[in-house]
């Protein structure tokens, strides 16, 4: 029900506007966010790049009102592509595809993904939303990836459709990163219990693998804090002989530090997500969804 809560908090335009004004709920974000600014983003990655550990930005934000707002989406990450560059970082792109204008059209969000993808030899990421933009993602997706070999893709293991998209994203050979999901989506689409979840998501993780061990080049990427998830999905790596270069673990930022540390130093591939930006509240309320103990964690930001 906690989580039911947060998840509908997420969506509420009203909380969106009023809640981050206060200094708490700002100091309380401090845990999962190093600041609002995309500089303050790209420190903390020169940070992880010390711990061995790569990285992926994204300008938190969601469904825009007006395609000049795409356009400056699509303008601020030129320009974080340049500062990458510039300060050497080992770090990608991450996008929500209504910030590429999707509400307007999948042309127009794929006109930008394709211009951004144009711009760098990394890969640019492709989040999922909510159901509703699946098959739009999809296609944007694949428009881009027909161009270009440079665009990476999320799938949600939670939804009943992703094995049937992933089986048909295959011959593509695609760069794919699966996460549970974040999204609050009603049992005719998704998995309501947790195992079915974990159970796709390693069905998923291994579909990737064994396409990996028959030759294809797609790298996947398990972004999970679950130890479980990491463990089976080292488990048939082993398994099929595939070897640790083909797929990569991926955590968001100040969440399981310490295994983020461990992995990178027992030689797996570590990633991890920064976000930024002033639209923190919807995202925000996610990440509280998906761990409601944090809670408590605010809670302390209101006392002390
Ligand atoms: C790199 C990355 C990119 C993502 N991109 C997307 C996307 O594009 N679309 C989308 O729908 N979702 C995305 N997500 C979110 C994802 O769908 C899950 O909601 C989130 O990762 C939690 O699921 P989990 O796999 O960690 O497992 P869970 O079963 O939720 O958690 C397993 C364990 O991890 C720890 N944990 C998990 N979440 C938290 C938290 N918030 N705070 C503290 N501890 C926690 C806890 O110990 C928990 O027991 C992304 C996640 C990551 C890591």
């Amino acid at each position: 029900m906690l989580r039911d809560a947060l998840l509908w908090a997420s969506t509420n335009p009203t909380l969106a506007q009023k809640l981050p004004r206060y200094r708490f709920v700002q100091k309380a974000t401090k845990r999962f966010m190093p600041g609002e600014d995309r500089q303050d983003a790209l420190n903390e990655c020169a940070t992880l790049g010390a711990r061995g550990i790569s990285s992926t930005i994204t300008l938190l934000g969601e469904n825009l009102t007006s395609l000049d707002e795409a356009d400056a989406v699509v303008a601020h990450y030129l320009d974080s592509l340049r500062a990458i560059e510039e300060q050497g970082l080992r770090t990608v792109i991450s996008i929500k595809p209504t910030q590429l204008g999707l509400d307007f059209g999948v042309d127009e969000a794929t006109r930008r993904l394709a211009q951004l993808c144009a711009a760098t030899p990394t890969t640019v990421w492709i989040d999922m939303e909510g159901s509703a933009y699946v098959d739009q993602t999809l296609d944007i997706f694949r428009t881009v990836k027909r161009e270009r070999s440079n665009v990476g893709l999320c799938i949600q293991a939670y939804l009943r459709r992703t094995a049937a998209d992933l089986e048909s994203l295959l011959p593509l050979d695609p760069d794919i990163r699966i996460v549970k999901g974040a999204y609050n989506e009603p049992e005719s689409i998704a998995f309501p219990d947790k195992r079915d979840v974990d159970r796709s998501f390693v069905a998923l993780a291994e579909s990737l693998l064994r396409a990996r061990r028959d030759g294809g080049r797609g790298t996947a990427v398990l972004a999970t804090h679950d130890p479980r998830m990491i463990s089976e999905t080292n488990r048939l790596a082993n398994e099929l002989g595939v070897d640790r270069e083909a797929y990569e673990f991926s955590m968001l930022f100040g969440i399981q530090r310490n295994e983020q540390d461990r992995l990178a130093r027992a030689g797996y591939r570590m990633r991890v997500l920064v976000s930024y930006g002033s639209a923190w509240f919807p995202w925000y309320m996610r990440r509280l969804a998906e761990r409601p103990a944090n809670l408590w964690f605010v809670a302390k930001q209101m006392i002390g």
